[in-house]
């Protein structure tokens, strides 16, 4: 069975290891892995994963281009990289054109990371642009381990607000739309047209309820995500297969929705 993990991180050669340690540092979770793509590769070989999406976070309003250059040398059959841009870019939706003209599916946003509420009219350009170019944007859900645990800007009510201005927008909604507010996930995302994605959230919510927030979503609207290198592919591989679901509907989970969206 082919699977997409929809949900990867790495980073230049030159500055991975610095880039995860100072990551490591701010928060109580250790990496599983060096987050270089060759790395990466190594971890789908041993985990049986054919492709991953690769999302790359602007954290300063200058990294956009910076972003798209690696992007486009690291991209491959294998590895799908969404570049990302900052609210604060000059010019942030003609960012988001060239990343459509240059063949990208989609970008990756994080409302922490970039500081950002997800429903802050400083992103309006950047989602209108999103819609009007077919792009999805894949963007960080609920809470950050990172984070205080009452910050709120990527809470399931504000995603849901921007799918309902921008009801063309593609949104690819990490961690089941929501980590650790999954009461917020059901009250506002849950059947909505948004994808979900399973990063982090299979072992927090443990087996029952995964597959419960999964079939009310629809099957057909969620993808396998690991979130690696803060989570191991094989392991999440093995937790998702753990959920039980039917070959027909594991396999879409594992890889037809994904492909689909990503054109493959
Ligand atoms: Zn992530």
């Amino acid at each position: 069975m082919k699977v997409i993990d929809f949900h990867t991180h790495a980073f230049p050669d030159s500055i991975a290891a610095r880039a995860i340690a100072s990551l490591e540092a701010e928060c109580p979770w250790k990496a599983v892995a060096p987050g270089t793509v060759a790395a990466l590769l190594e971890s789908m070989d041993s985990a049986g994963i054919d492709v991953s999406v690769l999302c790359a976070i602007a954290t300063k309003p200058d990294q956009p281009k910076g972003i798209l250059e690696w992007c486009g040398k690291v991209r491959s059959s294998r590895i799908i990289p969404l570049p990302s841009v900052h609210p604060d870019t000059p010019d942030s939706a003609g960012w988001v054109r060239r990343i459509a003209k240059e063949g990208f599916p989609g970008i990756k946003l994080h409302p922490m990371y970039q500081e950002f509420p997800a429903d802050d009219p400083r992103m309006d350009p950047i989602y209108a642009a999103v819609s009007e170019t077919g792009l999805f944007i894949t963007i960080h859900c609920g809470r950050d381990i990172a984070y205080p645990p009452d910050d709120d800007r990527a809470s399931p009510k504000r995603l849901a607000d921007v799918i309902r201005r921008f009801p063309n927008l593609k949104m690819v909604c990490t961690h089941l739309g929501g980590w650790r507010m999954w009461d917020e996930v059901a009250r506002h995302l849950l059947g909505g047209e948004v994808f979900l994605e399973t990063s982090f959230s299979l072992t927090e919510l443990g087996p029952q309820r995964s597959v419960e927030i999964i079939r009310a979503h629809g099957a057909e609207k969620v993808f396998f995500g690991t979130d690696w290198p803060w989570a191991r592919q094989d392991e999440e591989l093995a937790n998702f297969r753990q959920l039980g679901f039917d070959k027909k509907q594991a396999r879409r989970i594992l890889h037809a929705n994904a492909a689909k969206l990503l054109g493959l």
